[in-house]
């Protein structure tokens, strides 16, 4: 008989934990708190460590008809635009077996909810995990359900019309992402640290676009404390634009802090971003001109994992940001959500005949490292991204010299997960 599996969460790293359990022997059912699945978020890119998986699991079509696949990541200077090294990313098939893509991550949500639900993934929406509690035989979630009401964590926990659940499964999957309150209960190590970082983000269609402006690359513009990714998405018919400043948040509410999609006022949000990017190129100030409406994401990480037992315990198993939260400059948060999930499935089926603990224990001793070395990497990446003095001067020589090896990171697109 097949092993039920609970997911918290119904974000990029619960669908597809979903999914590969599902092509394993579980069954698997989602608790989502959100009344329905619904396309927030921005553009994600994916490397070949990701989209190794993906194929592996059937959806390259699925992708292909979504994702955009830049040719080149090109680094550029804020101040004078120089380009400061291009590197290929069409051959990165060659190099390790899976493209490069950038896809809208409702796009990425949806090929992945689709398959997860064909290959008989229950998702129930409307359904708050509360608490988690297990025993050596099985795991025992509480679940409030009822009317939904908008807003942070705390607020939807106060439903106007409460009904409370008790659900119980063989083994349990966290995946409620970076502000897990069921991260808390298990491993009791409080909130996550606000990085005073922030990501200002659009979306642009590229025919509202003066021409020049246009682009099907991936342009990381790197300055004092600032930098700006573009990239297209949907096909390439529409450009993602983030700007990564660093400073304090003033004027959001501590509750509006939990979200990914804050906006201020047009009047706020172009004053923030004239004074972070002060002295940039025409060509960047023209590109944040054109961009109308700027969304706000205040960055919150942990410090890289320390052991195994933050990815498990015992019947209980974390994966994505709950487990490993981390900043966004190295483009690898879903992905490692993605990996994560490759591997549970893996240890699922490899140790098939042994306990869902002993199954557990395997994946987090397989990943915790991994994840660290990204989430630690991504950290490094922002000093040098955001660099100033001569540590700029630096950062500058360092990427001419690797020019198209840029992009050419064996232990990060090499990775063969399971
Ligand atoms: C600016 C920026 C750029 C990024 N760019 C990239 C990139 O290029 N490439 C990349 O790989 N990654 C990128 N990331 C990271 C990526 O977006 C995240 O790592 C990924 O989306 C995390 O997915 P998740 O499912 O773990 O969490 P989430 O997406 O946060 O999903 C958590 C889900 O759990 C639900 N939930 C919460 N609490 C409960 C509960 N108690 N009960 C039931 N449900 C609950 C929530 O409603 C939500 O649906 C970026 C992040 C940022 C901020």
């Amino acid at each position: 008989m097949s092993e039920k599996v609970l997911i918290a969460g119904g974000g990029i790293a619960g669908i597809a934990t979903g999914l590969a359990l599902a092509r394993t022997d579980a069954s698997v059912q989602i608790l989502e708190r959100a009344p329905e699945l619904t396309e927030v978020g921005a553009g994600i890119q994916l490397g070949p460590n990701v989209t190794r998986i993906l194929n592996a699991w059937g959806l390259s079509t699925a992708m292909q008809k979504v994702a955009s696949y830049p040719a080149n990541w090109k680094a550029r200077r804020v101040s004078t635009g120089e380009v400061l090294a291009t590197s290929p990313l069409a051959d990165m098939s060659t190099r390790y077996g899976a493209p490069y893509l950038t896809i809208h991550r409702a796009d990425l949500q949806n090929v992945l909810l689709h398959a997860a639900r064909v290959s008989g993934v229950h998702v129930q929406c409307d359904s708050l995990v509360q608490n988690v509690q297990q025993d050596s035989q099985q795991v025992c979630v509480t679940v409030s359900l009822g009317e939904a009401l908008e807003g942070t964590n705390e607020v939807l926990s106060k439903r106007a019309q409460e009904q409370t659940t008790k659900e119980y499964s063989n083994a349990f999957v966290i995946a409620d992402g970076v502000w897990s309150t069921l991260r808390q209960q298990v491993l009791g190590d409080g909130l996550p640290r606000m990085t005073r970082h922030l990501a200002y983000r659009a979306l642009v269609a590229q025919t509202d676009l003066p021409a020049h402006l246009r682009s099907q690359d991936v342009s990381v513009w790197m300055g004092p404390k600032v930098h700006v990714v573009q990239y297209p998405v949907r096909g390439g018919e529409w450009l993602n634009v983030v700007c990564l400043t660093e400073g304090q948040m003033y004027g959001v509410a501590n509750q509006d802090l939990q979200d990914w999609n804050l906006s201020k006022s047009l009047i706020e949000t172009r004053a923030d971003l004239q004074s972070a990017l002060r002295g940039a190129c025409s060509h960047l100030q023209a590109l944040v001109e054109a961009c109308g409406d700027w969304r706000l994401w205040p960055l919150y990480d942990r410090p890289p994992m320390q052991n195994a037992a933050q990815h498990a315990q015992a019947r209980v198993a974390l994966v994505g940001d709950a487990a490993h939260p981390m900043r966004p400059y190295l483009a690898q948060g879903a992905g490692m959500a993605i990996e994560d999930a490759a591997e549970l499935a893996h240890q699922w089926t490899t140790l098939a005949n042994q306990d869902v603990r002993q199954r557990f224990a395997a994946f987090a001793q397989a990943r915790w490292q991994r994840n660290a070395r990204v989430q630690a990497r991504a950290i490094r990446n922002g000093e040098i991204f955001h660099a100033t003095g001569p540590m700029q001067w630096a950062r500058d020589v360092g990427l001419r010299s690797a020019g198209k090896r840029l992009m050419d990171i064996p232990w990060l697109y090499g990775y063969l997960s399971a």
